[in-house]
């Protein structure tokens, strides 16, 4: 019998070795001989069970790591990521939208887009740094004016491709053909909330393309800010999520800058937001690592071709694409937990809360109110 690793799992030397399946998003952890195993499985002429642990091959075909017959797909070469490993990579393709959000971080845009030649060269350098996870956003990345080769160019690489959308562009024609693992909806709020920032008729379109995308078996996340006219709409937002599929709701408060300096009706102080943060479920996308703060395995590529640790850090970023990736990687310092005010006043939170978001926090080592009121530490 030869066994083959099947075409939704690819092998990441991360900093430990690893086995990711891109369509269910999970990680797998490895040992060494169990790495080399699979190795072996990922050649054309697949692997035997000579020297292999039958009940390791067992636990392969159970979770579909391993399949009877020869798959088709390219298998890039693997190289030790670096420490720590760039694992999910933000690319903010344009900075166009088609809407104006009241309380959009990014402001007014500058009309700046990627080019698909700068596109492609970080999608091979992410693949060889053993990325899992591409975050496809803008502005709005569909009102980017060559999106259609961006999307042509995905199924080439190994790892998971996420659409960050507000819907309104995404068309029959183009849902039929995205080559996306998952698309993330912005819907803030029910019809209210989500049109009092978004505008009129935007939450019907929206909530259609949800159901639209989950017909179609692509998994559907869901990403919600907190403002001023969607606070009533929580209850709601949650039994509806659950109901339709969605895999991930992501809620957060949005940080004071672009659109919302100019509309601080929308802006909902700590000790309000701070509850509403303990909706959502599912897995976040900006989680950090064991004993670091947020961000530890993302970096963010700007529409403008700079680079910073998130895209909230564009005014401080670490360099331009031209250095390549990698050496931009290397320049983005992680902050540790132990570094946190969070840590010297011995929050009993720290090691889920991770100091909150950093961008947020009052300084670079300061608290995080917003997260201090979900867990209702400060009254
Ligand atoms: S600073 Fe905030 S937005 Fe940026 S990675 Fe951390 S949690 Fe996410
Ligand atoms: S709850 Fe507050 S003090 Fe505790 S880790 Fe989070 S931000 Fe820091």
């Amino acid at each position: 019998m030869r066994y083959y690793l099947s075409d939704r799992f690819i092998l990441k030397l991360l900093e430990t070795p690893t086995v990711y399946d891109i369509r269910n998003d999970e990680l797998y952890d490895l040992d060494d001989d169990a790495f080399e195993f699979l190795k072996k499985c990922a050649g054309n002429e697949g692997c035997g069970e000579e020297g292999a642990d039958k009940e390791f091959i067992g636990y392969c075909l159970s979770e579909g790591i391993l399949a009877k017959e020869p798959v088709n797909v390219k298998r890039p070469f693997i190289i030790k990521s670096p420490v720590p490993s760039l694992r999910y990579l933000e690319l903010q393709i344009t900075d166009k939208c088609n809407l104006k959000c009241r309380h959009c971080y990014i402001g007014k845009p500058l009309n700046n887009e990627l080019s698909v030649g700068e596109i492609k060269a970080l999608l091979n350098e992410f693949e060889e740094m053993q990325g899992l996870r591409l975050l496809i956003t803008g502005g709005e990345p569909l009102m980017h004016s060559r999106f259609e080769e961006i999307n042509s160019l995905l199924p080439e690489y190994n790892f998971r491709k996420i659409l960050f959308t507000n819907g309104l562009l995404l068309t029959d024609n183009l849902l039929e053909n995205l080559h996306a693992d998952e698309i993330q909806f912005s819907v803030d709020g029910m019809e209210h909330g989500h049109e009092a920032v978004r505008g009129k008729g935007t939450y019907e379109i929206v909530m259609r393309k949800v159901r639209e995308a989950i017909d179609k078996g692509i998994a559907v996340s869901i990403a919600t800010m907190i403002h001023g006219e969607d606070l009533g709409e929580f209850e709601e937002m949650d039994g509806l999520f659950r109901k339709i599929g969605i895999k991930d709701w992501t809620v957060d408060a949005p940080c004071v800058s672009g659109n919302l300096r100019d509309n601080p009706i929308f802006q909902v102080a700590p000790e309000v937001a701070g509850k509403y943060l303990n909706y959502g479920f599912g897995d976040g996308l900006h989680g950090g690592g064991e004993g670091f703060a947020c961000g530890l395995h993302l970096m963010s590529v700007l529409a403008n071709g700079y680079a910073a640790k998130c895209a909230f850090y564009s005014r401080t970023p670490a360099g331009n694409i031209e250095e390549g990736l990698s050496a931009l990687w290397g320049k983005i310092r992680p902050i540790r937990l132990n570094e946190l005010e969070c840590f010297s006043s011995s929050c009993q939170f720290i090691d889920a809360c991770r100091g909150g978001c950093r961008f947020r926090a009052e300084g670079i080592y300061g608290k995080d109110f917003y997260r201090c009121h979900a867990y209702d530490i400060i009254k």
